[in-house]
């Protein structure tokens, strides 16, 4: 997905762009996401700033694409189930509203009235009405598609195994089905990026962290709000225990099929993207606590991803290694939200050769655009 972006908006200004995917488009993480794109869940910091650049295009990216990507907005409810959850949140709140987040504490009841299901123990919450959700599978298909009718070219089931740098500069990457030559290398490769990294000799600090999810039948008048526990963002953000599958409740309704999303876990388990039967349980618990009418539907299916996990946040541009080497990775549980702004940020360090364009510099930049420039690119 953010290879794919990438490509778009790389595309879009005349430079000839490959994307060189081991798969098919969409087989990593970007279709194993519950497609929120939220404010809410994020810490202030790049991460924020970031998700705030790429609300603002998130709205006009259907047409943008030419193709619906299921843009809706319904909020985002965050509830606290304890005291540590409780002042994890206060802080949060007033964090956000201070850089501009549209986002209020609420009370218990308020939270009952925002999602009639909630009718387990909370102490309150956090509301922010602008977050939206998409359908993953068409925002990455569409940007793939977008891509090409733009003059790039995929190339699927085709793995980079080396990257070719000659006099400290790449040169291209060679793959199981030949040479591809290039001036620039992005490494957009998810949780897999020290994969990447290693070929030219830098070391990503990026780990896999599997999230597990489980679909409910579609039910008619199902609450469109979507709501989760701020043990959530505990073990996002940092704060949580280490280890464990850091279950909280998560309930993501799908208005426009009417299906539900519960989860997901945020796990180390390497590169096993199975789902495990103690996770999916504990999963459907602890939203049945929290919403028990949702005891009563029956699961669909479950599947599981990896989220491209970094400690430090998103690592978009140069990250060492030879001339020409750039990455777009770390993104974590924030990839489908930031893939746009990552797309038209990373177009903007390659067209620059990478030279007098810091990601703070950028963001200011768009900042100050008219929504009307959102799809494009600050000059
Ligand atoms: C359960 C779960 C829920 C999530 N929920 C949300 C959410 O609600 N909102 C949100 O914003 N984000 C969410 N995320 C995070 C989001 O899905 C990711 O951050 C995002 O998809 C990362 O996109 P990516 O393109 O970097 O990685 P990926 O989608 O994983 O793509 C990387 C691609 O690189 C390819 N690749 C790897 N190695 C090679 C190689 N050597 N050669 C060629 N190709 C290679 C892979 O095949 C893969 O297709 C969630 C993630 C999970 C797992």
């Amino acid at each position: 997905m953010v290879g794919c972006a990438i490509a778009y908006y790389l595309a879009k200004r005349g430079i000839r762009v490959t994307v060189i995917e081991r798969s098919i488009v969409g087989s990593g993480a970007s279709s194993a996401n519950s497609g929120a794109i939220a404010l809410a869940t994020k810490k202030p910091g790049i991460a924020l700033e970031l998700a705030m650049a790429s609300q603002r295009l998130y709205p006009g990216l259907t047409t943008e694409l030419g193709s619906n990507v299921d843009y809706v907005v319904e909020g985002n409810l965050i509830v606290a189930e304890t005291e540590v959850e409780a002042a994890h949140l206060e802080a949060l709140v007033a964090d956000q509203q201070a850089a501009g987040v549209p986002v209020q504490p609420v009370s218990a009841a308020r939270c009952r009235e925002l999602n009639p299901l909630i009718e387990g123990r909370v102490l309150g919450g956090i509301h922010c009405p602008t977050d939206a959700q998409v359908d993953p599978f068409k925002v990455t298909r569409a940007y793939a598609n977008a891509a090409r009718n733009a003059g790039a070219e995929i190339l699927v089931r085709t793995g980079v195994e080396t990257i070719e740098v000659v006099g400290g500069r790449v040169r291209g990457v060679r793959t199981r089905r030949g040479a591809v030559r290039a001036q620039w290398v992005i490494n957009a490769a998810g949780a897999h990026a020290p994969e990447i990294g290693r070929m030219v000799g830098v070391t990503h600090e990026v780990l896999p962290r599997r999230g597990q999810i489980i679909v409910l039948e579609a039910t008619e008048g199902m609450p469109t709000i979507r709501v989760s526990g701020a043990g959530q963002l505990l073990a996002k953000h940092g704060a949580a225990a280490a280890g464990g599958a850091n279950v909280a409740p998560s309930y993501t309704s799908k208005p426009l099929n009417g299906t539900v999303l519960l989860g997901s876990s945020n796990e180390f388990a390497g590169y096993d993207t199975r789902n495990t039967l103690p996770v999916m349980a504990e999963i459907c618990r602890r939203a049945r606590n929290l919403m028990p009418r949702l005891g009563g539907l029956h699961a669909l299916r479950c599947w599981a991803g990896l989220r491209p996990y970094s400690a430090s946040g998103p690592l978009l541009g140069g990250a060492g290694g030879p001339d020409g080497y750039a990455t777009a990775i770390g993104h974590g549980g924030d990839g489908m939200a930031l893939a746009p702004i990552t797309g038209l940020y990373l177009a903007e360090y390659v067209a620059r050769e990478g030279r007098n364009c810091s990601l703070p510099d950028f963001l200011g930049v768009l900042k100050t655009a008219s929504p009307g420039e959102s799809g494009g690119r600050p000059t």
